[in-house]
């Protein structure tokens, strides 16, 4: 299928692309890698009558270190990160990037693009939550920085306003000890669950369980009260608490029995991947 007839509208600066935003209205989108955008336009999900591509837009393409926080422009690609020697603190982001879809969509896709369309299993979403990101973006009232678990709101709805561009995402804090995995029927497909933790952090959170990347307190609470005291992560005591937090968020997500993904099937994955994620991050590898 062929997307409805639209205006292309190239932008070369932040400030021509927010001017676009704010002159054109609910009747424009912006377009960067095009791996989500285009395929809704195609099947007519989406008919904006104004494309503003920002591809172009100088420096929204780095990736910079900022004492011990990481700052990601909107137009990194997720095959740039999954390239990137990040360090040991961020090398969850290049790891998890693996997961996004194939190759192809990985050296278009770009962050900003997973974060604004917002699909609650994407990886860039789950990372955000899992380790505190800042959604920076910038409107004609100028810029402002939203707290990733403020940011997204519900299905494919976020708080960003139609006048409004993402220009970067900034993670306050490394993650040493963090993992990603998820389970999808064929690989490269967008996971029917996914589960990221950050042990120092006793972190956890789900996709695939909640209209939005799910933070889950109870297998928080069981993480940070059995690892308070632990030398080693990854000792017979350490993996115990792993399955006890995982049988917890097992526990607490509201699941549904649907037509193909019974409540007892999904609640399964839940409890395998968070138990696979932490022990990914308490390993040698996860350590980095
Ligand atoms: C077959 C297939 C499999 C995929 N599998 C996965 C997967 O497993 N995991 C995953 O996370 N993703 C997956 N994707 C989606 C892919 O990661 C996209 O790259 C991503 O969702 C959107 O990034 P984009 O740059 O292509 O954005 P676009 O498609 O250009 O835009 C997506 C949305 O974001 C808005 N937008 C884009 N950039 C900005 C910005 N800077 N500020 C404000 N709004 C902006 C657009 O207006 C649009 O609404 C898959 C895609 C395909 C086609």
């Amino acid at each position: 299928m062929k997307p409805a007839a639209f205006t292309y509208h190239r932008a070369r600066t932040i400030p021509g692309a927010v001017g676009l935003l704010d002159e054109l209205g609910d009747d424009a989108k912006v377009i960067a890698g095009g791996q989500s955008l285009v395929a809704m336009m195609n099947f007519r999900l989406a008919r904006p009558e104004h494309l503003i591509d920002i591809a172009r837009i100088p420096g929204l393409d780095a990736i910079t270190r900022d004492g011990d926080a990481l700052r990601v422009g909107a137009l990194v690609t997720h095959h740039a990160v999954e390239t990137a020697d990040l360090g040991p603190g961020f090398r969850v982001l290049s790891d998890a990037m693996a997961w996004v879809g194939h190759l192809p969509i990985r050296t278009r896709g770009t962050i900003g693009g997973s974060i604004a369309h917002a699909d609650a299993t994407a990886e860039w979403c789950l990372l955000a939550v899992l380790l505190d990101a800042l959604v920076v973006v910038e409107g004609p009232r100028g810029r402002r920085s939203i707290p990733a678990e403020e940011f997204f709101q519900g299905v494919f709805t976020t708080a960003l306003q139609a006048d409004e561009l993402i220009v970067e995402v900034l993670f306050p804090r490394p993650a040493p000890r963090a993992a990603l995995t998820e389970y999808a029927e064929r690989r490269g497909d967008f996971a029917i669950v996914a589960a990221a933790v950050d042990l120092d952090a006793a972190r956890v959170v789900l996709g695939g369980v909640a209209p939005v990347p799910l933070r889950v307190p109870a297998a928080e609470a069981v993480l940070a009260e059995a690892l308070s005291g632990y030398e080693c992560l990854n000792d017979s005591r350490a993996l115990v608490s792993y399955s006890r937090a995982a049988a917890a968020a097992a526990e607490a997500i509201e699941a549904r029995d649907e037509p193909g993904l019974s409540a007892h099937y999904r609640r399964g994955l839940v409890r395998t991947l968070v138990a696979r994620a932490c022990t990914e991050a308490s390993g040698p590898e996860g350590v980095g």
